[in-house]
């Protein structure tokens, strides 16, 4: 049996027009001879009736505080109307298809309300239900853990649902449908001439992803790539290709190298403060202060340690929080809110010199302050000023010529 599981994002199941377009999508993997095992989002993005976002306001507006265990609750309704009215409609259609819940498909997590993981999946029902000709249509963004709770996965958390049923069905291909033609160098929403990529490694599209690339979560990425199964992302709208994401080149480089291009892609993250750490050079102060924000729960991020002082950057919501811990350790501290991250992504980028060189001249160019940067074999970060970020990302896009 030939199993392509087909996701399909909050967009594309958000108007009967949009359902539409999803019953061919599903049509035409059956005629190609494949037994459809399909994912949904819940319908819409926020202030959209029955999205996730919806549902959370409706709560909070209630209870600010209302328990985790509650919210997760409510927020798995909005997968649940999506799949009934995507069942619904494909019935409609004389198709014979099933709704499942994400307990009812196999999905098995921890109890970590909000951010579950999965643990297991059990991939019986579905099984059961493609023998018999139907096509089950499964709850992404939700599970259900061993004693029967239910829990959501997190942001992103139905890319997640599709790549571990692909996994655990044996699937020859994972499809993650949504509202633009693939991955681009750039998100579309900032760089108006970024370009389609025809293919990417799971690694640079993990990195892009990890960076805030937010067209696919990166854990669906990593659990594809583990069980080696290709993902192709595409749009439900048009019938462009997709981006196809493998193991390109997976010979001694891990699957991560590209060898025709530099950069691969463009990515930003906002809301990041930087926060420099004076500290006395004994020996384990430099220590003292990462354990103490892992013993905060504050992870860390483009950290360089030098004698007598640290940087590194936080999420801007708990970066009051981490002055106040450093602080009490006895360390001048100095904040510096409003950052951005932004990085290039690029397997290509391996051992090629010059490249730190044209990313600091693209920004030095545009008189972008450099606040900080980190690099690694197959990225470069920098941390510029929020205000600089769109200027960043598009003078970055421009200078590695990945434009169209
Ligand atoms: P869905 O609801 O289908 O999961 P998402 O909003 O999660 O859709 O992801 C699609 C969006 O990701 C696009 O509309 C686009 O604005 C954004 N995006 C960010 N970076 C990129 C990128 N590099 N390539 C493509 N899309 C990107
Ligand atoms: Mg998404």
């Amino acid at each position: 049996m030939r199993i392509i599981v087909q996701k399909f994002g909050g967009t594309s199941v958000s108007s009967p027009e949009a359902r539409q377009l999803v019953v061919g999508k599903i049509i035409k993997a059956k005629q190609q001879g494949f037994a459809p095992v399909v994912v949904v989002s819940a319908m819409g993005r926020k202030g959209d009736h029955y999205a996730t976002d919806t549902l959370i306001e409706l709560a909070r507006s209630t209870n600010k505080n209302i328990a985790a265990r509650e919210l997760d609750q409510i927020m798995c309704c909005g997968e649940m109307i999506s799949a009934v009215v995507m069942a619904a409609t494909l019935q409609s259609k004389g198709l014979e298809a099933t709704m499942l819940t994400g307990g009812q498909a196999g999905v098995i997590t921890d109890m970590n309300y909000n951010n579950a993981r999965i643990l297991k999946v059990d991939p019986s029902q579905i099984l059961r239900l493609v023998k018999q000709g139907k096509i089950p249509i499964v709850c992404g963004f939700q599970g259900m853990s061993p004693e029967g709770e239910l829990t959501t996965l997190g942001r992103g958390g139905s890319d997640t649902t599709a790549s571990a049923l692909g996994g655990a069905l044996n699937a020859e291909l994972i499809e993650i449908y949504t509202d633009v033609d693939g991955i681009m160098t750039a998100d579309p929403r900032i760089v108006s001439n970024a370009k389609i990529l025809d293919c990417i490694s799971y690694g640079e599209v993990c990195q892009l992803a990890h960076q805030g690339a937010k067209v696919i979560h990166p854990r669906a990425v990593e659990i594809a790539m583990q069980k080696g199964i290709p993902l192709m992302v595409k749009s439900t709208f048009t019938d462009a290709e997709g981006t196809l994401i493998t193991n390109i080149n997976n010979g001694d480089t891990g699957g991560t190298a590209v060898t025709d291009r530099i950069a691969t892609g463009v990515t930003y993250l906002a809301n990041i403060a930087q926060i420099k750490v004076d500290i006395l050079d004994t020996n384990d102060a430099s220590f003292k202060v990462f354990k103490t924000m892992a013993e905060s729960g504050i992870s860390v991020d483009l950290i360089n340690v030098h004698p007598g002082k640290i940087m590194f950057t936080v999420n801007e919501d708990v970066a009051e929080q981490a002055v106040i811990k450093l602080e009490k350790l006895g360390h001048k501290v100095e904040m510096v809110k409003d950052c951005a991250k932004v990085s290039v992504v690029g397997g290509g980028m391996r051992e090629v010199p010059g490249v730190m060189a044209s990313f600091v001249e693209a920004l030095t160019m545009n008189n972008i302050q450099i606040l900080q940067t980190v690099d690694s074999h197959t990225s470069i970060s920098v941390l510029v000023r929020k205000t600089d970020m769109q200027k960043s990302v598009t003078a970055l896009h421009e200078k590695f010529s990945l434009f169209n």
